[in-house]
């Protein structure tokens, strides 16, 4: 006779009886499936389909690693394998407590959410999901309690550390690991990522750490755990050609180079094996990726496919892979990434290639933008044969000027003991033709080393006004006001600039942090002028022009790099460079001297030594003051411009724009005391 009452006990015993754990690799195979959403949705999980992902679970499951981080291409199951698969494992098949690190909590939270959830919930697993109560509905909670007993704790950079402190579990998940590297606080304690860690000491050699990101620089969290701490693994596979294992690699992708379009760079591509110089179809591809093994730092493949050599003495996996071992991304489209970077003008699509695809460091202080002298030469056009020295000849007439050219603006530079002076056209679409540039002597010849004084400056700027106006016809006059006279209190430059009245401009140059550094009342400018240009009245009722010289040298810079003839573009004068585009003269004022200043600066990407960001910075070695006028003459043609369309188009420009209308308006030139 049965016991209703004891029916359930052995049900009982089953489940408080340890059962013993399946693999990951088997957990894996068992319940996961696809994210929906990706390119398998609903399908599940099987190593078949990147046989690699069988060997890095094993490697999971072998017991020999602490700390496992990878480091892939971007959409190549890296979170998937480094992320979704061991927080589902430890906290169900283990029924153990997750940590759950990301750059911010509320990142940790949505990466759950967006990422791992969506998987839970096409799993069995989903019933462990609470009902009620923290993580059941909207809201970022800081933990979410399973059915199961389990407890998942998310984590960010950012934040005060005792929630970090006051707990602790065996395993811990980080994502996205290159941007959590400094606390919110920025403070010199160990960072977020190693403080997370460090919940896991209390289980010592048993804790485990998963770790993933993108490639970012060689000073990335995830290129020092993976290659310089780690063991740097690598994905061999077997050419089908000469039956050896490779690494397949960014310069091992061929066909695209040189090609005529990018859908001729995608249909040629292929790659070539590094060993037997064979090329492989998208079928050799994937026949190789049948084949795969993992190499350690150090080891290597015997032609038997065994891996032969010691395993490096490290607790961490590091894993590297990249878009070469994806079945998602076939070689046409990795080869159309490549031809379409090569093209672009900056560097931008270049990075995400190399980080994104071949998962490779950006490497920073690269400056493969170089503008050399065969470079700027192309820049000089038969068409265009204005001389710009003959204009200053005495009884000489000058070279008509490019068709084309609306307006003039004239640029003034004031140094120790020279004014240096340009003069460029523009048509509507800001395409210029550098038209003339020298140098005005302040000190007279035979004074000697004497200083310059007040009349000698004043005389040299009035003359190369009467230059500007008389032979140029200039709309506008840019004067930086930079220099400051010696012993006095005013500055004799921003004074004269005001004597002249309407057209002639005071400004000073600033780089791009400090522009927040402005004097005077702001004066509002037509919309169309970039904020890389201000205007403030000052307190002496004279308005001085601020320019953010970084971004305006980006600009001229840029413009350079315009397909030839583009709007836009920028032309100089056929002496610029010679007929044989030989000259490369140096002295002021003979011809090929502008060229010697444009190459003299170096636009340079770095990282900011505290925030880690990639900036932009500007390094001029020696003289370089006709490139500088080139970026006072862009600010000056864009108000210039701006001001010429007001006018055109009848809109009452506010008194303050007459700086720069009056003399725009005047074609005869513009107004001066003299
Ligand atoms: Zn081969």
């Amino acid at each position: 006779m049965s016991n209703k009452w004891l029916d359930h006990i052995p049900a009982l015993f089953d489940e408080l009886r340890p059962h013993a754990l399946r693999s990951m690799r088997q957990f894996a195979e068992d319940e996961i499936v696809s994210m929906p959403q990706g390119p398998r949705e609903g399908m599940p999980f099987r190593c078949a389909f990147m046989p690699w992902s069988a060997l890095v679970l094993d490697e999971f499951d072998s017991g020999r690693w602490r700390r496992m981080f990878g480091r892939g291409p971007a959409q190549s199951a890296k979170t998937l394998l480094f992320t979704v698969i061991p927080t589902m494992y430890h906290l169900f098949e283990c029924s153990e407590s997750v940590i759950f690190g990301a750059p911010t909590h509320d990142m940790a939270y949505d990466i759950w959410n967006e990422r791992v959830l969506p998987v839970v919930r096409e799993t069995r697993y989903a019933s462990l999901l609470p009902r009620s109560g923290a993580g059941s509905r909207g809201g970022k909670s800081r933990a979410i309690r399973l059915r199961n007993g389990a407890i998942l704790r998310f984590m960010g950079a950012g934040g005060d550390d005792s929630q970090r402190s006051s707990y602790t579990a065996r395993v811990a998940v980080l994502t996205e690991l290159d941007h959590m590297e400094r606390g919110a606080s920025g403070d010199d304690e160990a960072g977020p990522a190693d403080q997370i860690e460090a919940r896991t000491t209390a289980f010592d050699a048993q804790a485990k750490i998963y770790g993933e990101c993108t490639t970012t620089t060689e000073e990335g969290r995830i290129y020092i755990e993976t290659t310089r701490l780690g063991t740097d693994t690598r994905i061999h596979f077997r050419c089908p050609h000469c039956l050896r294992w490779i690494e397949p690699v960014r310069e091992g992708l061929s066909g695209w180079r040189g090609a005529a379009s990018i859908v001729a760079a995608g249909s040629s591509a292929h790659y070539l094996c590094q060993l037997c110089q064979h090329p492989w179809s998208e079928a050799d591809r994937a026949t190789a990726a049948q084949s795969p093994r993992l190499v350690h730092r150090g080891q290597s493949v015997d032609e038997s496919g065994r891996v032969i050599g010691p395993i490096p003495e490290t607790h961490t996996l590091g894993l590297v892979w990249n878009a070469m071992h994806s079945p998602l991304r076939s070689m046409a489209t990795l080869a159309e990434d490549e031809w379409r970077a090569d093209q672009a003008l900056d560097e931008s699509l270049s990075k995400k290639v190399f980080q994104f695809n071949w998962a490779l460091p950006w490497r920073t202080k690269r400056n493969e933008m170089d503008v050399t002298y065969p470079f700027l030469a192309e820049h000089v056009t038969d068409e265009y044969t204005h001389d710009p020295l003959r204009a200053l000849s005495p009884g000489a007439a000058p070279d008509p000027l490019p068709a084309g050219i609306r307006f003039r603006t004239g640029q003034i530079d004031i140094q120790k003991r020279w004014l240096y002076v340009s003069a460029d056209g523009w048509d509507n679409d800001l395409t210029d033709w550098t038209l003339f540039y020298t140098v005005v002597p302040i000190v007279p010849e035979g004074v000697g080393a004497e200083a310059p004084t007040r009349e000698m400056i004043r005389d040299a700027l009035d003359s190369a006004l009467t230059m500007l106006v008389q032979t140029y016809a200039v709309d506008s006059v840019w004067v930086d006001t930079g220099y400051k006279h010696e012993g006095e209190q005013e500055n004799i430059v921003r004074l004269w600039c005001a004597e002249q009245g309407d057209g002639v401009n005071a400004l000073v140059g600033r780089s791009q942090g400090q522009m927040s550094r402005m004097t005077g009342e702001r004066v509002e400018l037509a919309p169309e002028i970039p904020d890389m240009i201000q205007c403030r009245r000052q307190p002496s009722g004279d308005m001085l022009w601020f320019l953010d010289v970084d971004r305006l040298k980006d600009e001229v810079y840029f413009r350079l790099f315009r397909p030839r003839g583009a709007p836009g573009y920028h032309y100089f004068p056929l002496d610029a460079a010679n007929e044989a585009r030989t000259d490369r003269s140096r002295g002021p004022a003979s011809p090929g001297w502008i060229f010697q200043h444009y190459m003299r600066a170096k636009r340079i990407i770095t990282q900011h030594p505290k925030t880690g960001h990639e900036v932009r910075i500007w390094r001029e070695v020696g003289r370089q003051d006709l490139w500088d006028l080139a970026a006072y003459a862009l600010a000056g043609a864009m108000v210039t411009l701006a001001d010429l369309q007001a006018s055109e188009n009848q809109v009452p420009s506010s008194p303050v724009l007459d700086v720069a209308r009056a003399s725009a308006v005047d074609a005869g030139g513009i107004r001066t005391r003299y």
